[in-house]
C-alpha cells in the first residue's frame, strides 16, 4: 500500500478505481510507406478528422442536454483546432515528402506546434495549447484505432487522476460517474477544488505524483478531507475506510435535518447563511441544502470557454432568472472578476509577470467600460425581479470603489432617461479582498452598502502566498494571525459604520474557523451549497458567547497552527 499526501480540496471519502487521463502517452510507431499508399494514407487521416469531428459534436450535444449550452461552447475551440488549414497541409505535405505513416507524421506535427505555442508568452495562446493538446490526442487515437471512453460516457465510477484538468474535462465531469478526482497541480482555493466542491466529489489536489504513481485500474482511496490518497490499500484498511465513509455519510444526513432552520446560536444571534455560485443552474442545489440568499454569483464564468462575448439579454436573462428563483431571498452579483487564474479567451490580455496582481478585476472593468456598463445594465435591469445587490471585486482603495461608482451612476442616468425601470437603491457593496482594502476598511465604509469579505484572495495576498501554487501551499493559512487581524478590523469598521460584512471566500465554510468567524460579529457566511447544513448546525450548536471567547482567544495565538489546534479542540468539545 503506498500513501500519497496531497492537498485537500473537497471533503468525503471515496474507495474506487484510477481513471488516468491527460498525460497518458500515446506511443506512436513509426513506419515507412510506399508512394502507392499515400492516398490511402491521406484517407485515413481524412476518416479521422472527421471521426473525431462527429466525435466532438455529440459530446457538445450532450454536454449542452446534461449540463447547458455555456458548458457545452468549450468545444467550439476543439473544432476550431479541426479546421485548421495550417496543420492539416503541413501534415498532408510532409507525408508525400517524408513517405512515413500519417499516424508518425501528425504526431510529429502536433509536437511542433505544441512545442512552438508554449514558447510564446501568451495567455490567450497558452489555452490554445490545451485545445490542440486535446483534438490532437482524439485524432492520434483515432489514427491508431484505439479509444478512449470520454468522461461523459463512463459507464462506472471512477476515480479520476489527471496532470490538471482541462475545462472541457471538467464540464464532461458527471456526478454519476466521477467518484473523485486527484490532481498533480492545484491549490486548495484553485478552480479545480472550488468546482470539486460545487460536484459534491471528493478532490484532492497538488499531489505533483499523481499521474506518475497512480496507474488506471489501481484500487485507491481518496480521503478529501485529510488530502490523502492511499493506493493498492490492504483488507484491513479498506475496512476502516468503509466505516469511516459510512460514519461521515450517517453525519451529513445528521447535518441535513437542519438545512431549513435558521442559523440562530443558541443564546439568540442570527447570522445569514448564503451560497456561492458560478451557474444559474445551482439555484436548485441552493435551495436543496437551505440557503438562504446568493452571497457570490461569480459571473465570469459565463465569459469563460466561448469566442464571443456575452450580450446585455444573456446576461440579463441569467440574472433575472436567479433573481426570480431566489425571491425574496437576496442575490449578490459579483460583476465580472477576470484575471488572476481566470483568462477569458475573448479578450487578449498582455501577458503578465504577476496575474494575480496585474490587471485584474475592478481594474480591468475600470479600463474597459464598456464591458462592465454593459453588465451594469443587465444587473439594474434585472433587479426589479428580485431582491438583486451588486458588488465589486477587488477593490484596493478608495479612489477605484468611487470610479465604479460614477459608471455605475452613469448608466443608472441612461437607463433612467430611456425609462428602463430598476431597483433605484440597489445595495453595492465591496468585496474586500486586498490587504490595502482590509486596512482602509472605515474609509471604503463610508461609500459601500455591504463588504464582502474574500478571503481565498486576501489570504494569498497578505500571506504572499500564490492560492492556485501547490508548492507553497503549505504557508496559504487561513487561521494566520495577520489573516484574523486584517478580518476583525473590516468587520470592525464595517459595523462600525452601520453596514452589514459578510464572507463569501472558501474559509466561510470551514467548520472550526466558523467559530473564530462567528464569535468576531461576522453577519453573512456565504459558501458551496453543499456546506450550508453543516454550517447551520454548528451556529445552531454553540452560543455567540462562546464563539466572542473562542475568537478573543484565538487572536492571542502566535501561530496559524496554534489557532487550528485551539479551534479544532473547542469545535470538537462543543459538538461532540
Ligand atoms: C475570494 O477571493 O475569496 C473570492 C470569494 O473570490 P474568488 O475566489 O472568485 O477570487
Ligand atoms: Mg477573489
Amino acid at each position: 500500500m503506498l500513501t500519497i499526501k496531497g492537498i485537500a480540496a473537497a471533503s468525503g471519502i471515496c474507495i474506487g478505481h484510477a481513471y488516468r487521463i491527460g498525460r497518458e502517452e500515446i506511443n506512436v510507431p513509426k513506419e515507412p510507406i510506399r508512394e502507392d499508399e499515400i492516398p490511402l494514407q491521406i484517407q485515413l487521416f481524412e476518416e479521422a478528422l472527421i471521426k473525431t469531428r462527429r466525435e466532438i459534436i455529440e459530446l457538445q450535444k450532450k454536454i449542452g442536454t446534461e449540463m447547458g449550452q455555456e458548458e457545452a461552447q468549450i468545444f467550439d475551440a476543439h473544432l476550431l483546432v479541426l479546421e485548421d488549414r495550417m496543420l492539416i497541409e503541413e501534415v498532408i505535405s510532409r507525408l508525400k515528402k517524408e513517405h512515413i505513416n500519417v499516424a508518425y507524421i501528425f504526431s510529429e506535427v502536433l509536437k511542433k506546434y505544441i512545442d512552438v505555442f508554449s514558447k510564446i508568452e501568451d495567455e490567450y495562446l497558452k489555452e490554445r495549447i490545451a485545445d490542440i493538446n486535446d483534438v490532437g490526442r482524439r485524432i492520434l487515437r483515432h489514427l491508431l484505432g484505439r479509444s478512449r471512453p470520454s468522461l461523459a460516457e463512463l459507464k462506472e465510477k471512477v476515480v479520476v487522476v489527471a496532470h490538471d484538468l482541462s475545462p472541457s474535462d471538467t464540464a464532461a465531469m458527471h456526478k454519476q460517474n466521477v467518484a473523485a478526482f486527484i490532481t498533480d497541480i492545484g491549490g486548495k482555493t484553485s478552480h479545480t477544488a472550488i468546482m470539486a466542491k460545487s460536484l459534491e466529489i471528493p478532490a484532492v489536489v497538488g499531489v505533483e505524483v499523481a499521474t506518475t504513481k497512480i496507474k488506471s485500474g489501481d484500487l485507491l482511496i481518496v480521503d478529501g478531507g485529510m488530502g490523502i490518497v492511499l493506493v493498492d490499500p490492504d483488507e484491513e484498511t479498506l475496512k476502516a475506510y468503509q466505516a469511516e465513509e459510512e460514519r461521515l455519510k450517517g453525519i451529513s444526513q445528521g447535518y441535513l435535518s437542519a438545512k431549513d432552520l435558521a442559523a440562530i446560536t443558541l443564546d439568540g444571534r442570527t447570522v445569514e447563511i448564503s451560497a456561492n455560485i458560478e451557474f444559474p443552474d445551482e439555484v436548485p442545489s441552493v435551495k436543496l441544502h437551505g440557503g438562504e440568499g446568493i452571497g457570490l454569483y461569480r459571473t465570469e464564468f459565463f465569459y469563460m470557454n466561448r469566442k464571443d462575448l456575452p450580450t446585455e439579454e444573456e446576461h440579463y436573462q441569467a440574472y433575472k432568472y436567479v433573481a426570480e428563483q431566489m425571491h425574496p431571498h437576496p442575490v449578490t452579483i459579483r460583476t465580472l472578476d477576470l484575471g488572476g487564474d481566470k483568462f477569458l479567451s475573448q479578450f487578449e490580455m498582455p501577458y503578465e509577470m504577476e496575474p494575480f496582481l496585474g490587471w485584474r478585476a475592478i481594474r480591468f472593468c475600470l479600463a474597459r467600460p464598456d464591458i462592465f456598463k454593459l453588465q451594469l445594465r443587465a444587473i439594474l435591469r434585472a433587479s426589479v425581479h428580485g431582491n438583486l445587490k451588486l458588488m465589486y471585486p477587488m477593490i484596493s482603495g478608495l479612489e477605484e470603489l468611487q470610479q465604479a461608482h460614477k459608471i455605475l451612476t452613469e448608466v443608472k442616468d441612461e437607463l433612467r432617461s430611456r425609462g428602463v425601470s430598476f431597483n433605484e437603491n440597489i445595495p453595492v457593496g465591496a468585496m474586500i479582498e486586498v490587504p490595502s482594502a482590509a486596512l482602509t476598511a472605515d474609509i471604503l465604509a463610508r461609500e459601500a452598502n455591504f463588504f464582502s469579505i474574500g478571503t481565498n484572495d486576501l489570504i494569498q495576498y497578505s500571506l504572499a502566498v500564490e492560492r492556485v501554487n501547490e508548492k507553497v501551499a503549505y504557508l496559504y493559512e487561513p487561521a494566520h494571525p495577520a489573516v484574523l487581524r486584517l478580518i476583525k478590523n473590516i468587520i470592525d469598521s464595517g459595523h462600525n459604520a452601520g453596514i452589514r460584512v459578510g464572507m463569501c471566500g472558501e474559509m466561510a465554510g470551514e467548520p472550526s474557523l466558523s467559530l473564530i468567524l462567528l464569535g468576531l460579529g461576522l453577519d453573512e457566511f456565504s459558501m458551496p451549497p453543499q456546506v450550508i447544513p453543516e454550517l447551520k448546525y454548528i451556529i445552531r450548536a454553540v452560543t455567540f458567547k462562546q464563539a466572542q471567547e473562542i475568537a478573543s482567544e484565538a487572536l492571542k495565538l502566535s501561530t496559524g497552527k496554534e489557532v487550528e489546534d485551539y479551534c479544532q479542540a473547542k469545535f470538537t468539545e462543543i459538538l461532540k
